[in-house]
């Protein structure tokens, strides 16, 4: 098979897998001979699905023989590896999961793979999904294809770099408070979080019930759609899923913005990002106008809460949340003199410094004579929050910003936790809110001191259950603006 069939499109490969010019076998074939070539390289995958991926192959091939039309025949999936797929390692990025097997599939991943795609790996994140670089994985290192001294960003990072280094077509990922927009953004892909319930998150080991969602990561906004559209929708399993029709998006992609107003916030100054950034997306808000979008100036008064208020939420969430991982029922047991003992040794080992971290802020946040002062101030905030964006959209459509605080950055350039936090400056408000926000290619910038064109990613968000429109006008700009194809990763030289 050729390079450029796996370097194509989900969109393209289920059209000709569904075609019967290429079965979903040969297709698996070249995406397990892409990964041999680079993975080692770049680090995507935990776990690589080597006959288990051939096995599901076989299963799809049959199916499109018996004469079924699947919308994702034969694609090549990465799975983050905080999603459960039966019978595979599912390990967080952690040492307390680091030999757990799943017993059953998430509903997402089911649904992808009802809809035709192969699994072809667990892909690496930071662990417990707490991070921005994946330099929080306890179990391995992922590099950003476009330069391999620089992070993947996090913590899907790894499904980011499996879809960018074209060692899948469609990378599953979760978002708490980014973790799917950052890493699409440092990766040239696209990362997209639908409205909070939108996607089933049984089978998702939670990290933040309230904020983590489901998401795709894909090199072109139709995939997104695609994926979106196979993913989203109620499921019983999820208390929080929500029981509303989900509207098809890959059929509603739209070639210019007329009639859209999108709202450009006044506090997200982006000249304080450096002047190669900032003119970067002053030309990204002129290509939306070109587009015919009428800009239109909002106020998010409260967006600058945002990082404290979810560092409060999040770690409160989470320290209940991995309650669970005790060495009693799940993953690693590190014996003591008494359960007590056993406890703490198991997640002494087991954990690492920023899960435990968070796990002492948020049992702090939580904890009898500080829970009104921390815990229900930052529930608060989380409500204004979200009252800003009901505002806003009173009078725009789209918001559009930045999606990072700056491109991919080298390793261990983040010496400190909370500059690894402000990552996230402009996705948390949008996580707090439930709302739907991707983010898309926007041009490239040479980072100081570095020698490749990095890209950099523009955040579009939507009001709740808009996914139609925000894709619709994703897919607008990434065509008229083609910034994705402009570079390719730097692993020519290792793929061939
Ligand atoms: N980087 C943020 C954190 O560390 C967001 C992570 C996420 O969205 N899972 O919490």
């Amino acid at each position: 098979m050729s390079k450029e069939t796996i370097e194509s499109s989900a969109a393209a490969i289920a059209g000709r897998v569904g075609a019967r010019e290429l079965s979903a076998a040969e297709v698996t074939e070249a995406a397990l001979g892409r990964i041999a070539a680079s993975d080692d390289a770049v680090g995507a995958y935990l776990t690589v699905l080597g006959d288990g991926a051939r096995e599901h192959a076989l299963r799809v091939d049959a199916r499109i023989a018996g004469g079924e039309s699947l919308p994702l025949a034969g694609v090549p999936l990465a799975v983050k590896d905080n999603m459960c797929l039966t019978g595979t390692r599912t390990t967080c990025g952690s040492k307390i999961l680091e030999n757990w097997i799943a017993p059953y599939t998430a509903t997402a991943v089911q649904r992808l793979l009802d809809a035709g795609c192969v699994p072809v790996g667990k892909t690496n994140m930071d662990e417990f999904a707490m991070g921005s670089s994946c330099e929080n994985s306890a179990l391995g290192v992922t590099r950003n294809p476009y330069d391999l001294s620089r992070v993947p960003g996090g913590s899907s990072g790894g499904s980011a770099a499996a879809v960018a280094a074209f060692e899948a077509a469609i990378g599953t990922g979760s978002d708490t408070g980014g973790s799917i927009r950052e890493p699409g953004a440092f990766c040239n892909a696209i990362g997209f979080k639908p409205t909070y319930g939108r996607i089933s998150r049984y089978g998702l080991i939670a990290f933040a019930s309230s904020l983590d969602q489901i998401g795709p990561l894909t090199r072109t906004v139709e995939d997104a759609a695609l994926a979106y559209d196979a993913m989203a929708g109620f499921d019983p399993m999820d208390a929080t899923s929500v029981d509303r029709p989900v509207e098809t998006a890959a059929t509603h992609l739209r070639r210019d913005l007329k009639g859209v107003r999108i709202g450009i916030a006044r506090e997200f100054d982006t000249a304080k990002l450096g002047a190669e950034s900032h003119a970067c997306y002053a030309r990204a808000y002129r290509d939306l106008e070109a587009l015919g979008a009428e800009l239109v100036e909002i106020s998010l008064p409260t967006a600058d809460y945002g990082l404290a208020t979810y560092y409060l939420i999040a770690p409160a969430e989470c320290s209940s949340n991995l309650a669970r991982f005790d060495g009693v029922r799940y993953g690693l047991r590190v014996e003591g003199d008494d359960v007590q003992a056993m406890y703490e040794a198991t997640r002494a080992a087991g954990f690492g410094a920023e899960v435990k971290r968070r796990i002492l802020i948020g049992t702090y946040a939580l904890s009898s004579g500080y829970y009104d002062a921390y815990y229900v101030r930052a529930q608060k905030a989380r409500t204004l929050i979200a009252a800003d964006f009901a505002k806003a959209f009173e009078t725009c459509d789209l918001i559009a910003s930045p999606a990072a605080s700056s491109p991919a950055f080298e390793f261990n350039a983040k010496s400190d936790p909370y500059s690894m936090y402000l990552m996230d400056y402009y996705t948390i408000p949008f996580s707090l809110a439930g709302l739907p926000a991707l983010s898309v290619p926007c041009g490239w910038v040479t980072p100081e001191g570095g020698s490749s064109p990095m890209p950099m990613g523009l955040q579009l968000a939507a009001p709740l259950f808009e996914e139609r429109a925000l894709l619709g006008a994703a897919h607008a700009y990434e065509v008229a603006t083609s910034h994705a194809t402009r570079h390719r990763p730097r692993l020519a030289e290792v793929a061939k």
